[in-house]
């Protein structure tokens, strides 16, 4: 079978990778210059989009953002999976809150912002700090406010405005500050027949509101409140595919901060530590397939490599180490690669994890750094 993936990056080429094996062809769009790109190579390919919707058997996508007139042309074709709605819904902050709330799914406490009332109403109704987001074109922490005081206010207003200003679409979404002890995520397929599969959740560390670290947890409690949010949202969408959702853990009580539909970057991991790894099972779901197994297979944590184009080779030297790169141009803080290490029990994941920060600085690799000290204190 042929599938178009929407976006070129590196999560289009490991569902190329993933593919391969059951004969499934990825070919990939690259939004930014209108162009049908091999998938690896990133080569044009001689065909327009339409001729490529026409080819493919299945069209599907590997990032939200995804221009309207686009995402529509691939809608009127009938091959597009998951829904145009979930893809919506997942570059619009303001779709995704309706969708959390439509679906009774824990989220934090809201309000929509278009002008200065509306951001003083959200002041006085949520209250402080409050965390303040784009609606559109937001990712990675981009496009963000914290507000922690009244007297911060103008000056915030003053940037919110400017933003609002340059596209009548935009808005603020102004969310209540929630003050949680880690971030977790579930990553799970569902298929044609409404079949879900979920993934082990995974612990995340961010630096400066980007993944750095993500780690498969056992945490049963934890576990089953995901699958139920995960089964809530993916049903309320009839969604066929890979999808992520991303939890504050509060107290052991989880609140959805974000979903994503697609695959993730915190579901990397299930490449070495799942029976089937996150881009095999969204090909399988949008292609009719049975889903894969999605038991953890490894204990495994992924390390995202920021800006970095090179590693020491003696990383390939340890046994239980993994690179994938994505074979992108260096650019500082890109997501160039990542590591995915694994142990046969979870205190030897966490050895090897810290044998890692022997060859990876911490000023490049503050996550396993982190880790590293906090593994030293509780032994
Ligand atoms: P996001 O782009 O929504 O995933 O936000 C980036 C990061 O900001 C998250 O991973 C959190 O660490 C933090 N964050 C986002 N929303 C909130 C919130 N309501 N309360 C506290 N921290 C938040």
């Amino acid at each position: 079978m042929k599938v178009l993936v929407l976006g070129s990056g590196q999560l289009a080429r490991m569902m190329a990778l993933a593919g391969a094996p059951l004969n499934l062809t990825v070919i990939a769009y690259d939004v930014t210059s209108n162009a049908v790109v091999h998938p690896l190579t990133l080569q044009e390919q001689s065909q327009s989009l339409a001729q490529a919707i026409a080819q493919s058997d299945v069209i599907t996508a590997e990032f939200e953002h995804i221009p309207e007139p686009i995402l529509s042309l691939c809608a009127e074709s009938g091959k597009f999976l998951p829904t145009p709605e979930a893809i919506r819904a997942g570059g619009d902050r303001r779709l995704e809150k309706a969708l959390l709330d439509d679906a009774n799914v824990n989220n934090a406490p809201y309000a929509i912002i278009h002008n200065r009332v509306d951001f003083d109403h959200a002041i006085a109704a949520i209250g402080l700090p409050l965390v303040l987001k784009s609606a559109l074109g937001g990712y990675d922490g981009k496009g963000q406010w914290r507000l922690k005081t009244a007297a911060e206010s103008d000056a915030i207003w003053h940037e919110m405005a400017q933003l609002l200003e340059q596209d009548s679409r935009q808005a603020i979404v102004a969310e209540a500050f929630i003050p949680f002890d880690r971030e977790v995520s579930i990553v799970g397929a569902r298929d044609k027949n409404g079949h879900i599969a979920v993934y082990p959740l995974a612990e995340n560390v961010h630096i400066n509101g980007v993944l750095s670290l993500s780690t498969a947890i056992d945490a049963p409690e934890l576990q089953t409140q995901a699958h139920a949010m995960f089964e809530a949202v993916a049903t309320r969408l009839n969604y066929v595919g890979v999808l992520a959702l991303e939890f504050f853990d509060v107290n052991g009580e989880l609140l959805v901060n974000e979903i994503a539909p697609r695959v993730h970057n915190s579901g990397h991991w299930t490449q070495q530590g799942a029976e089937t790894c996150q881009f095999e099972n969204h090909l399988r779901a949008v292609c009719g397939l049975p889903l894969g197994s999605t038991k953890l297979v490894r204990h495994t944590a992924m390390i995202n490599i920021l800006g970095e184009d090179a590693l020491p080779t003696q990383l390939l030297t340890l046994p239980e180490c993994h690179i994938h790169w994505y074979g992108k141009e260096k650019r500082a803080g890109r997501k160039m690669g990542h590591i995915n290490v694994c142990g046969d029990f979870p205190g030897e994941l966490q050895r090897n994890v810290c044998a890692l920060t022997q060859w990876l600085d911490s000023d490049k690799f503050p996550a396993i750094h982190q880790f590293a000290k906090q593994f030293e204190l509780t032994t």
